[in-house]
């Protein structure tokens, strides 16, 4: 069936061609002339067209020339019908385009069976035509997505090509604008034009104030679609009154537009539009488009790998000299040693430090420093260890070292960092601390003590002389001289045992000062001391005995000051301080009987050594319990066990210092209940004079 239209003035002709076609099948047009039938021609566009030569106006050949010279009728079937079937006129309707001659009166088995087969050609014409222009638009698409894909394949910046694919889409999709609009993937709706493009004859048209991006283009609910994946393709005309408005405004009478991902997150989308005419894609330009949409998806994902591998390796070289540089700039002393405790690196303080070279490091011909390679790492991947070593100057330095093992992702052992640090100088200091904290909090309990000795040492005597005092002046005319004397006498005393104790006190401190005067003039020793122990005596004259021995050990006169005085065994002298060599001898003693009950037994033995002489002073008396024996020769000192015997805690530290004066130790033994010794030894100073 094929749609025919009937040129022709004779309104017979026309009726009769009109019953032979429609009774055949086909869907027939008439037109009386010339005119009316060029323009039924144009808008019916018919398969075929029969047409009288004679006619008034313009003649069938005239018809033929202009209906041929549109091109889409260009392949139109037409058929002259003529009176005359001379050669010339065959010539000049052949020239005028004409396909078919027919001569009048019409025979109609041959018009049919020559419609027919001319249809039959136009038909194939025309499908030929269409698959011809099919096959254009198709290599057209095809070479717009070569450009496009060679377009993105040569660039790998993020931006600069999308210009020329955007172009190269808008003009094969024959758009009236075409653009890449970017959404940001946190935010779908917050949408920016990339990159646009309009046709060479549209650019500047579009009106000021209806610039993109327009808050309500595309409208939000378009948004949300595309950021679901969904393509849209529509006119204005399908669209609800509300949304064509907006397009009206912006001219746009067909859209298309195409969502882009990139690794699975929307990132904006691809768009098509038409202006003047409703016009939709037809399937091959929506498959450019999907083509082009997975292109452009496929260099994002690419470019931004690669944006992304160029940031993080920009970021990498900067932690690396952020790292560096602090590593270098350390003061602290840095190294690292492999799992088996080869040292692979050592920052500049350390070479610094320990004056050698990185080179003598990574030969490993000097290696201070060694991590504890036997600890657990797992259990114990951190630690901080203390570490005194000799620096090549012989100075004895103390560090600190924090020794961590590292691990890689799988947990396995890739090594250990040691950063250490002198800790010399704070190590002493605070040892320096302790040490006058130790002495502040002595300080504390000597102070406490001595004003516990003083409220009961001097309250004592004071006692006794405000007593005897006050007695002396209510009965000094009642008693007789003898009493009176008595009584002042007792005054004296307790005056006396309070300079003896002030003086004590001031000996201590002159010894804390170091003022101590040593003044070593030769004694005969053994003579001095049973002097002292006489004095003693004298003062207990019934309660103890003290007994003196003296002995010779391994003793060489040639070697001390005996030599010189020519003295001979036992009256030997030796160079002391005699003053001090009282305090230490009359101390001891005295506490020897202090401290034992009466009729004790005080023992005390000179021993010559050989550049040496040791006092033992041994009694049977209270002993001293073993815990307080460490603090004994510490200044008002007194054992708990002192109980009411009378004492200042003075006589001890003032026998230690005098030792000390004289270079000599001293020691002490004691067993509670049973009795202490101490022992003095004091070397034999050579003689000089
Ligand atoms: P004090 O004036 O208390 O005797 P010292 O300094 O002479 O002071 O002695 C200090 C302390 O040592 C005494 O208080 C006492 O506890 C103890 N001490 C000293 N000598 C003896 C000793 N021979 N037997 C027992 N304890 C002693």
């Amino acid at each position: 069936m094929a749609k025919i239209l009937v040129i022709d003035d004779d309104i017979t002709i026309q009726l009769v061609l009109q019953h032979l076609l429609e009774k055949e099948g086909h869907e027939v047009a008439i037109a009386k002339d010339g005119k009316e039938g060029i323009r039924k021609a144009r808008d019916w566009h018919p398969d075929g067209i029969i047409c009288d030569w004679l006619m008034p106006g313009l003649d069938g050949l005239e018809v033929c020339r202009q209906v041929k010279a549109i091109p889409d009728l260009a392949t139109t079937f037409f058929v002259l019908l003529t009176a005359r079937e001379e050669v010339d006129d065959l010539v000049k309707g052949l020239d005028a385009g004409a396909d078919e001659f027919l001569s009048k009166p019409v025979e109609p088995e041959k018009l049919l069976a020559r419609m027919r087969a001319g249809l039959r050609t136009v038909k194939s014409a025309q499908l030929s035509r269409t698959l011809t222009q099919q096959l254009s638009q198709k290599s057209a698409l095809l070479a717009a997505l070569v450009e496009v894909q060679g377009c993105l394949l040569a660039d790998n910046s993020t931006n600069g090509c999308y210009a020329q694919v955007i172009s190269t889409l808008g003009r094969a999709l024959d758009a009236s604008h075409a653009y890449f609009w970017e959404a940001s993937p946190e935010s779908p709706n917050l949408n920016q034009i990339r990159v646009d493009w309009f046709p060479l004859q549209h650019q500047g048209s579009r009106r000021p104030g209806l610039q993109y991006p327009d808050s309500s283009y595309p409208p939000a609910s378009w948004l949300e679609l595309l950021a679901k994946g969904q393509v849209i393709h529509t006119t204005a005309a399908n669209l609800p009154a509300s949304e064509r408005q907006i397009f009206q405004e912006l001219d746009i009478q067909a859209v298309v537009l195409f969502p882009i991902t990139v690794n699975g997150k929307y990132c904006g989308f691809i768009g098509c539009e038409n202006h003047n005419r409703a016009r939709l894609w037809d399937d091959s330009e929506m498959d450019l488009l999907r083509a082009t949409v997975s292109a452009i998806s496929l260099h994002l994902e690419r470019t931004t790998a690669e944006a992304e591998k160029a940031r993080s390796l920009a970021a990498l070289q900067e932690s690396e000299a952020r790292y560096r540089a602090i590593v270098e700039d350390q003061t602290e002393l840095i190294c690292r040693f492999a799992p088996d405790g080869t040292l692979t690196f050592v920052n500049d303080a350390y070479c610094r430090y320990f004056g050698i070279s990185t080179d003598a490091v990574r030969r490993g011909s000097l290696v201070p420093i060694i991590p504890d390679l036997t600890r657990d790492f797992y259990t114990d991947p951190v630690v901080t260890r203390e570490h005194s070593l000799i620096l090549l100057n012989g100075e004895v330095r103390i560090h600190q070292w924090t020794d961590r093992a590292l691990f890689d992702a799988q947990n396995r052992l890739l090594g250990f960092q040691a950063v250490g640090q002198d800790i010399t100088d704070r190590k002493r200091a605070e040892e320096e601390a302790i040490k006058a904290l130790e002495k502040e909090k002595e300080l504390v309990e000597l102070k406490s003590r001595f004003i516990s000795m003083v409220s009961h040492e001097f309250r004592t005597p004071l006692t006794t002389i405000l007593s005897a005092a006050d007695l002396l002046e209510y009965y000094i005319d009642n008693w007789n001289r003898t009493k009176n004397l008595e009584y002042i006498q007792r005054i004296q005393t307790a005056a006396v045992s309070m300079m003896n104790l002030l003086e004590d006190v001031l000996f201590i401190g002159r010894s804390e000062a170091n003022k101590i005067l040593f003044n070593p003039k030769p004694i005969q020793l053994s003579e001095f001391c049973q002097k002292i122990l006489a004095e003693i005596k004298a003062c207990n004259p019934t309660s103890h005995s003290i007994i003196f021995s003296e002995h010779f050990l391994d003793f060489d006169p040639a070697q001390t000051v005996v030599s010189k005085f020519g003295q001979s065994s036992p009256t030997m002298m030796a160079l002391m301080d005699e003053k001090l060599l009282h305090q230490i001898i009359g101390n001891l003693v005295a506490n020897s009987v202090k401290y034992s009950a009466n009729h004790g037994r005080v023992e005390f033995q000179l021993v010559w050594g050989k550049s040496e002489v040791k006092f033992y002073v041994k009694d049977n008396g209270i002993g001293i319990p073993p815990e307080e024996i460490p603090h004994l020769f510490e200044s008002f000192y007194r054992a708990k066990n002192t109980a009411d015997i009378p004492g200042t805690g003075l006589g001890l530290a003032i026998v230690k210092r005098s030792v000390d004066v004289h270079g000599g130790e001293i020691s002490v033994e004691s067993e509670l209940g049973k009795g202490t010794t101490f022992t003095v030894t004091l070397p034999l100073i050579k003689y000089q004079g």
